[in-house]
């Protein structure tokens, strides 16, 4: 893509997810005929959450796309930790599931470590269970947290060189920033990166960026990466999903990263696109999650 200040790539999300879906779909015939079914994969809905809704509604819509059998297990925000966990139970008896995620946030009162803990490693297809992130910083075969191995699918789908390259990823979150860390380190393509791991409590975060041939940004916090803590020619992959009231938007609100586009870009080789980067990726990677559950 071509601005005023510079040329840069655009990994866009969209495309990747496109190809990478025309491939699980036609997988999907052949687990068809093996099973004598579709591919499952269930999602549990907690409350009303408008972001939380959305999420699901476009991992169910994705499912369908591919071929795949989705359901939606809706409970009100009311429920108890006790139900959930019956809730989880049942699905790890269903035979017919071969996957299910459970979208977080929850409510308060219940305990999201001991939901992610009741869902059986076999159909833990978000990847949060502690069996498959043992497995992943072991590189054994197992299911990867959906995030991470989206960006990281989507550097494979862009060849974006990651070997001996300095990796910095900026938050240290158990569902993107630290597995992601790992992945970006492992002996493979893409892999193979010295990577440094960034927090709230990392000094002089701006001096750390700089350094970054590929930059990965996890904090949420919009906007927060700007042009002075980017290397020139840096890859910059963007985790963030932001809504930013906006009155000349039909919708009243559009959607940010956490790195200020605009000033970024100019300065990149490539970086992705909020909303259209890893947002697709994350579903994307989900269903790859799934299929290999049918395995
Ligand atoms: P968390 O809030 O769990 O973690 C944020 C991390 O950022 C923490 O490690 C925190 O450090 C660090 N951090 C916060 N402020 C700073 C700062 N000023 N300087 C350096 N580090 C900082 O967030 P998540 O990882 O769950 O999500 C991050 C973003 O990604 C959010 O916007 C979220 O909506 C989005 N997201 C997008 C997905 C997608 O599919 N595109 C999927 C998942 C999340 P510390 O640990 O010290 O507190």
């Amino acid at each position: 893509m071509k601005t005023a200040t510079g040329t840069f790539l655009l990994l866009d999300g969209k495309a990747a997810s496109e190809a990478l879906r025309e491939e699980i779909a036609h997988s999907t015939i052949g687990v068809k005929e093996k099973l004598g079914r579709a591919p499952h994969l269930a999602a549990v809905l907690v409350g009303e959450d408008g972001a939380s809704k959305t999420y699901v509604a476009s991992k169910v819509k994705a499912c369908e796309s591919v071929g795949f059998r989705s359901s939606l297990v809706k409970r009100p925000a009311e429920i108890t930790e006790a139900e959930l966990l019956e809730v989880v139970q049942q699905l790890n008896a269903d035979p017919e599931v071969d996957g299910f995620i459970v979208q977080l946030p929850l409510p308060k009162h219940i305990n999201e470590q001991r939901i992610t803990l009741a869902i059986h490693p076999e159909k833990d297809v978000d990847g949060f269970h502690p069996v498959s992130l043992g497995r992943m910083v072991l590189g054994l075969p197992g299911y990867l947290p959906a995030t991470p191995n989206g960006i990281v699918e989507l550097l494979r789908y862009y060849g974006v060189a990651t070997s001996g390259k300095h990796c910095v990823v900026v938050g240290r979150s158990h569902i993107v920033g630290s597995p992601m860390s790992i992945l970006m380190s492992r002996n493979t393509e893409p892999g193979n990166c010295t990577v440094t791991l960034a927090h709230s409590r990392t000094a002089d975060l701006p001096s750390i960026t700089r350094q970054a041939d590929i930059l990965i940004v996890a904090i949420g916090k919009p906007g927060f990466i700007t042009a002075d803590m980017v290397k020139e020619g840096a890859v910059v992959v963007d985790v963030g999903i932001h809504r930013i009231s906006d009155a000349t938007r039909s919708k009243g609100y559009r959607i940010v990263g956490d790195v200020d586009f605009t000033s970024v870009a100019p300065k990149c080789s490539a970086i992705t696109p909020v909303p259209g980067g890893v947002g697709p990726m994350t579903v994307t990677s989900l269903l790859l999650n799934t299929l290999k559950a049918t395995r």
